[in-house]
């Protein structure tokens, strides 16, 4: 049928001993990112995505179209759907699963908690369970959270610090994923490596991130809501740009591969890892304002509000030593010039500026 040949077609390695990738959350902010870099470099590549509407899924549907320019395939189906995963499962041998799709968001719990739990605990259940049984084996990269560290206040964050005090249910159910994983790793083998992402930002971003929606408010006149922290400390993220984001995945995929033999040769037991992927240069959020307003040419008007207690925890910066020893991985972009390349996508993409507004 029409749909196998899209996916036998997606899937095609253009590399000897490339990889076969099933990417979740393929039409996201960084699957769209991380589904073209693979393909770019001659892996096969096979995204699914659910398309919900938590923002504006004219922009999936637009990443969707720039993936299918470039050869990637994405199918509309949800990971809870286990007759969808075995399915695919059966006609594709997967050597990896980069698993993106999830509620993300950290204020949104709050209005639909239901959707976490359907995502980030169900659905990673049903991903693994389909991934236990399928032949071969694939090696799982994930997505966890910088969140994770939520109430923790030593910074630097590392791996070992602790994280049993989450301050949203975002962020508690990202730490629940890495717990389900490593049972999933101690009782059935698989090779699993967990990603706590800090902030990312970049081109083809998500519109629910603060500096996305402060460059559409900014350019269209209106006023942004900055948080300010306790005892009136400027909130501050560790921005991480989303290529640098990409390698560090791709660096990943690339390790669980050399240590478990997936699609290959065993050689030895499967392993489970969790890295931090940040940029290690916290910047507050004013100063965040001020490299957008110099980008833009134009001054945002601020309303500075204390934080509510809705999530969001006051800072964070990622230590990332360990990644940089065992993936290599060493972030290059600052965030003044990663916001330069998100303005200059935001303007090419949404076609005006503040002067035609
Ligand atoms: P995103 O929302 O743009 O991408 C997630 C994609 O998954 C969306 O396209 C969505 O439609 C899809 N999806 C959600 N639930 C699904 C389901 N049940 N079945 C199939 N598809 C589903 O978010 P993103 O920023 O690209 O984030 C990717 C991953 O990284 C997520 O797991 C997120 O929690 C994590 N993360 C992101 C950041 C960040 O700053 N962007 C930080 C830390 C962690």
């Amino acid at each position: 049928p029409q749909w196998e040949k899209k996916v036998q077609h997606s899937c095609q390695a253009k590399r000897s001993g490339g990889m076969v990738v099933l990417v979740t959350g393929a039409s996201g902010f960084v699957g769209t990112h991380v589904s073209l870099a693979l393909k770019k470099r001659g892996d096969g590549v096979l995204g699914l995505d659910n398309f919900n509407d938590y923002y504006d899924t004219s922009l999936k549907r637009a990443r969707e179209g720039l993936l299918k320019k470039h050869g990637v395939f994405v199918i509309e189906g949800d990971i809870n759907d286990s007759k969808l995963l075995n399915k695919l499962f059966d006609v594709i041998p997967f050597t990896h699963i980069m698993h993106l799709a999830a509620q993300a968001g950290v204020r949104y719990a709050m209005e639909n908690p239901s959707s976490y739990v359907h995502s980030n605990i169900a659905g990673l259940v049903n991903l693994l369970e389909a991934c236990k049984t399928a032949n071969p084996q694939p090696a799982i990269v994930w997505a966890s959270s910088s969140s994770v560290y939520g109430l923790n206040d030593k910074v630097p964050f590392s791996e070992i610090d602790r994280t049993d005090q989450p301050a949203s249910l975002y962020a508690a159910t990202k730490k629940a994923g890495e717990e389900i994983t490593h049972t999933y790793n101690h009782i059935y083998g698989l090779s699993i490596t967990g990603l706590r992402f800090f902030t990312v930002y970049g081109p083809w971003g998500r519109p629910d991130m603060a500096y996305f929606s402060f460059t559409r408010n900014i350019l269209q006149g209106k006023p942004i809501t900055v948080y300010r922290g306790h005892n009136r400390v400027d909130l501050a993220r560790d921005f991480t740009y989303i290529d640098d984001i990409v390698k560090g995945c791709i660096a990943s995929l690339d390790t669980a591969t050399k240590s478990t033999g997936s699609g290959g040769k065993k050689k030895g037991p499967a392993q489970f890892r969790i890295y931090n992927l940040g940029n290690t240069s916290p910047v507050t959020v004013p100063t965040l304002v001020n490299i957008l307003e110099r980008h833009l040419k134009v001054k945002a008007r601020k309303n500075i509000v204390d934080m509510p207690g809705n999530g969001d925890v006051p800072f964070t910066h990622a230590n990332i030593t360990l990644a940089k020893m065992e993936l290599g991985y060493k972030p290059t972009t600052d965030l003044q010039n990663g916001l330069k390349k998100f303005v200059k996508w935001y303007q090419n993409y949404y076609g005006y500026s503040y002067s035609k507004m």
